[in-house]
Order: C-alpha cells, then sequence, then structure tokens
C-alpha cells in the first residue's frame, strides 16, 4: 500500500491525540470529508496489518492508537477512553509457553480495559 496523503493524514490525527480513536471519529477529525468510512476501515487494516497501529475493542466499536517504538501497554477507560502507558512484563512468559509450544512469537499485543477514577466516580 502506498503511503498516500490520505494515509499521512490518518497517522497525524492519531500522532496529535492521546486517545484511541475509532473510525467514526477519525472521519469526523478528517479536514476535508475525501475519504468515506469504508476507506478509512481499510486504512485502519492495513495499518494494522503493518504493525503501525494496535486495535481495541470497546463497546462492540474497535479503537484505535498508534504504537510506539518504545513497546509498552495500555489501560483504557472504558468510559472517556483516556489511555495509561504500562510497562511490557509479558516477554519472558510468553517465550516460556512458545518454547513449550514450539511457536514462533512474531510480536504481541494487550491491552487492560476499566474505568478511571472520575468515570468511576460518576457511576
Ligand atoms: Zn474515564
Ligand atoms: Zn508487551
Amino acid at each position: 500500500m502506498r503511503m498516500t496523503n490520505q494515509r499521512k493524514e490518518i497517522l497525524n490525527l492519531l500522532k496529535k491525540t492521546s486517545q484511541p480513536k475509532s473510525a467514526e471519529m477519525i472521519f469526523e477529525e478528517l479536514p476535508d470529508h475525501t475519504m468515506n468510512l469504508s476507506t478509512i476501515y481499510r486504512t485502519m487494516d492495513a495499518f494494522f496489518q503493518e504493525g503501525l497501529i494496535t486495535k481495541s475493542n470497546m463497546n462492540n466499536t474497535s479503537y484505535y492508537y498508534l504504537n510506539h517504538k518504545h513497546h509498552h501497554h495500555y489501560l483504557i477507560c472504558l468510559g472517556c477512553q483516556k489511555m495509561y502507558e504500562m510497562d511490557c512484563h509479558l516477554d519472558h512468559i510468553a517465550d516460556e509457553v512458545a518454547k513449550h509450544h514450539h511457536f514462533k512469537i512474531t510480536h504481541h499485543d494487550m491491552t487492560v480495559y476499566g474505568y478511571c477514577e472520575s468515570c468511576q466516580q460518576k457511576m
């Protein structure tokens, strides 16, 4: 897939935000609505395949956020989509299981879901 201006626009949008975005949110926030929703979904799938983004499912919607060079995981609030960084401690565990099954690991992802302090107070 080519790095078109449209792809760059989506990546810039994800770079500027600290919250995961759904395809609908990306659609709303793109400056000129040149891309339809299905193009955005296809682009996000391509980004995901290339390891550029992580996909998280919340409330039956897929949310996307950029992968950082420094590998880590996130806690994501189901109420307001606020994200908290978490160091990765999975490699050691995953390696052991992989060895046992002669499994070759390429990558992993993991997201922890819940409610932030202010969203808990609203419940
Ligand atoms: Zn929250
Ligand atoms: Zn990890």
